[in-house]
């Protein structure tokens, strides 16, 4: 047993007791020789011992060599066989050779040399093919570990994948409650905002003495300063979401810019600042663009300006420059706001574009602000294309420059938008029949009160919510409706809706403007397509109330 193990082990099977004598006695040296004296005895070996190489002889009594050997070629086929033969039977054996079951014969009478060499060679391809096995099992254990892990990490990659899907959803939605909620608590400080402002306006209008006056007036500035706040936060969630619409109008360049710098004119003689304006007489007339964020960018940069300056000079400089990007319609228009004020430091310059961000704690303390404007500004700028940049030193003052391209068209383009809107009279107005619809006691009076601080001798009725509206302008012919939009039972959209598919004539076509503090396009948008002729943001101003009337009753006598 011993041999066994150490040296290679090869089966000898002859019926002639001589011949496998020789074999052992000429090869026990080098091999372990086990031998047997027919088929059958070579198969019950075989079922025992760890054999490598089979001779055979092919002439046997029983079965013969090239039989025995095939018969074992599935059972063992790791095994070399080798058959022993005599020219006569070299037919039989090229077939077994050839169908693969026999690996080499050797011719009778074998020389010892020969056989050796032939079982030698055996021997190696014997080891050889082991060695293959063992290097087939290797891979195919890799491939599978492999498998497993590739189906690990896909099974792992799966998981991230739905976790980040559950996520992204999550986050929509909770970007959608976080807009809903802006909208209402928006809606919710604007309404009581445009009492305050409202009713103060109206106070301001009233007998008063000096004390009283200079109170209310605080209130005024108090007042107007909490709604920029709200309107600076409602204008970056609707920014952030992508809700602000940018309009392509034309527009008159000068008088627009004019018009901006002429509401800070009163805010820089409180402060007795030199308030100047610089417009360059090569500036296009009439361009395409939004002219409201235009005078709302312009407004920001004027108000921190004036805000940031305690003596000296804010000057508005508009020029036409030249640029590489300029074509006959298009012209490069710089902006400046120059002050003289406290200065920003240079480390803190790079960050005053970003929300929430004043440039130091003392400003705050000082100036108070919400550090918003400047992030909104930036973004207005970037959805009219334009740039911005800033340039300061400490205790010397500020200049905010602007770039936009602005495209210069036809004034009569102009012309034919401003006829549409153009102006009634004072006179056109008298005698008007207005109704207000407002389920807010306080926004009520207060719209009523604005109604008659115009001066025009007026017929105003009131209407407390949707319902009880539908049933007023079902028997009258109102001359104009102002709607709320937001009231309990039927909406202000609602009402409209009913009112335009509902109502015979001449009541289905009243005129109606929506009031409504939820100051947004879509809103806006909505509001039109519901059917209503024009939309007021609440909190307004007498003005604003009076140009919209005009407006609508021009659009009604033209028609
Ligand atoms: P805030 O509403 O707090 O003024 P802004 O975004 O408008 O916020 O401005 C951010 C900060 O940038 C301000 O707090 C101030 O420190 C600085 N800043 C803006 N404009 C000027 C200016 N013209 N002069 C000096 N500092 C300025």
């Amino acid at each position: 047993m011993k041999d066994i193990k150490k040296k290679p082990v090869i089966l000898y099977v002859d019926d002639e007791p001589e011949n496998l004598t020789n074999f052992k006695f000429a090869f026990r040296k080098h091999y372990t020789v086990l031998l047997a004296d027919s088929a059958k005895k070579g198969a019950e070996i075989l079922a025992k011992e760890p054999v490598q190489v089979v001779l055979s002889d092919q002439r046997m009594p029983e079965t013969t060599g090239v039989e025995f050997l095939e018969s074992l070629a599935s059972k063992y086929p790791h095994i070399i066989r080798i058959i022993i033969t005599a020219y006569a039977d070299i037919d039989a054996v090229i077939g077994a050779i050839n169908r693969g079951k026999v690996y080499r014969y050797v011719k009778k009478p074998w020389d010892m040399e020969e056989l050796k060499q032939t079982l030698d060679k055996a021997l190696e391809t014997y080891a050889l093919q082991q060695e293959n096995k063992r290097l087939v099992e290797e891979l195919k254990e890799a491939n599978e570990n492999l498998e497993e892990k590739v189906r690990q990490r896909t099974r792992t990659i799966e998981e991230q994948k739905q976790a980040l899907e559950e996520q992204s959803l999550m986050l929509q939605k909770y970007a959608k409650q976080q807009e809903q909620f802006l909208a209402d608590t928006s809606h919710e400080i604007r309404t009581p905002m445009n009492a305050i402002l409202g009713f103060t306006k109206l106070l301001l209008k009233g007998e008063l003495t000096d004390k009283q006056k200079q109170y209310i007036q605080n209130i005024e500035t108090s007042a107007e300063n909490l709604l920029v706040i709200v309107n600076d936060i409602l204008d970056l969630s609707q920014i952030e979401h992508g809700k602000l619409n940018i309009e392509r109008i034309p527009f008159d360049l000068k008088d627009s810019i004019q018009k901006a710098f002429n509401t800070m004119t009163e805010k820089a003689s409180q402060k007795a600042i030199d308030f100047q304006i610089h417009l360059d007489d090569k500036l296009p007339k009439v361009v395409m663009g939004d002219p409201v964020r235009l005078n709302q960018i312009i407004i920001n940069l004027l108000g921190n300006a004036l805000k940031f300056t305690e003596k000296g000079k804010v000057e508005l400089i508009v020029k036409r420059c030249k640029s590489k990007e300029e074509t006959p319609d298009l012209s490069a228009i710089l902006l400046q706001i120059k002050d003289t004020g406290i200065g920003i430091s240079k480390e803190k310059q790079d960050r005053i574009f970003d929300k929430f961000t004043q440039s130091d704690a003392d400003i705050f303390r000082r100036f108070g602000g919400s550090g918003l404007g400047l992030a909104i500004t930036k973004k207005l700028v970037n959805l009219l294309k334009g740039a911005i940049s800033v340039d300061s030193e400490i205790g010397k003052g500020t200049t905010f420059s602007l770039m936009f391209q602005f495209e210069e068209v036809d004034k009569l383009r102009l012309l034919k938008r401003q006829s549409k809107a153009k102006e009634v009279s004072h006179e056109e107005l008298r005698g008007l029949h207005v109704l207000v619809v407002d389920d807010n006691q306080l926004n009520k009076v207060m719209a009523v009160e604005m109604l008659k601080s115009l001066n025009l001798p007026m017929k105003i009725e009131t209407a407390h919510n949707g319902s009880h509206a539908i049933e007023l302008i079902g028997e009258k012919n109102y001359d104009i409706v102002l709607m709320d939009l937001r009231m309990p039972d039927i909406s202000g959209m609602e009402a409209t809706k009913f009112i335009r598919q509902e109502l015979p004539e001449p009541f289905k076509s009243v005129p109606i403007i929506a009031c409504t503090a939820n100051a947004s396009k879509s809103e806006e948008k909505k509001c039109l397509e519901m059917g209503m002729n024009d939309y007021l943001s609440k909190p307004f101003m007498p003005e604003q109330l009076f140009e919209k009337i005009s407006t609508l009753i021009h659009r009604r006598v033209a028609a």
